[in-house]
């Protein structure tokens, strides 16, 4: 099947490329129930603590020695660098004591996930956890196909304590990116070819104007440009060690 040799490929760039393992950064907000941790792990991956949960975001690259077990699991994509098994196995607690949240097409490998469609929204516990549809406009591996196909995958805005945040995925500044409302964190990918260039990104970020954004993904990229492009914005854009 033509997807799952592109998988094996993204896979293998991804172990290729593998730099040395990032610095984590944390990252503190407030919120109306208490104050929200974000701590960068490495390239999509972080996790997010408060009330006394961790959710992961895409647990795949970097060293996960030492973070919390997580409680809630957030997956947005089938590719290498999003979807790794061997690392959900290793951040989860024992039998079911951890939900995680997938597309279909990734619960068809991490088959105990809930699946949540583009559009959808699923309360646990204090999160609410939306899906945003997350593709490519017009890149892809040859003419005529996409990278990231609409529909297939999941950004997702995580609302607690009233602090949402929006977590892009692999995305290019598609429609409903720019249509987001009352975002006050955001995670945006911008590494060429699979995702945008800074500048692409930076105009969708104008468009939804969150209030605090942090160029995540962007292996092979300048965070700069993205920073320069916001100047005046009045966005508060935070670069920090991703790889
Ligand atoms: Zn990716």
């Amino acid at each position: 099947m033509k997807l799952n040799r592109l998988n094996l490929l993204f896979a293998a760039a991804a172990v290729a490329a593998l730099p040395a393992l990032a610095a984590r950064n944390v990252e503190e907000f407030k919120t109306s129930a208490g104050t929200l941790k974000i701590t960068t792990v490495q390239h999509a991956a972080f996790i997010i603590e408060a009330g006394g949960q961790t959710v992961y975001v895409d647990p795949d690259q970097g060293s996960y020695d030492g973070l919390p077990p997580a409680d809630l699991i957030l997956v947005t994509d089938i590719h290498g660098d999003h979807m790794a098994p061997a690392v959900i196995a290793k951040v989860r607690k024992p039998g079911t004591a951890t939900q995680i949240i997938a597309p279909a097409a990734v619960a068809r490998t991490v088959t105990d996930a809930a699946v949540l469609a583009n559009g959808e929204s699923k309360t646990v516990g204090a999160w609410t956890i939306e899906a945003i549809p997350m593709y490519n406009l017009k890149r892809g591996p040859s003419a005529g196909q996409l990278f990231h196909d609409k529909g297939r995958g999941n950004g997702y805005v995580v609302t607690y304590g009233g602090l949402r945040i929006y977590i892009a995925g692999d995305t290019e500044g598609v429609p409903e990116m720019r249509a987001l409302k009352n975002i006050d964190v955001a995670f945006i990918p911008m590494n060429l070819p699979y995702t945008m260039p800074p500048d692409e990104a930076a105009d969708a970020v104008k468009a939804f104007h969150p209030k605090v954004v942090y160029p995540y993904h962007y292996q092979g990229q300048d965070p700069k440009v993205f920073e320069n492009a916001l100047g005046g914005s009045g966005i508060d854009v935070r670069l920090r060690n991703w790889y």
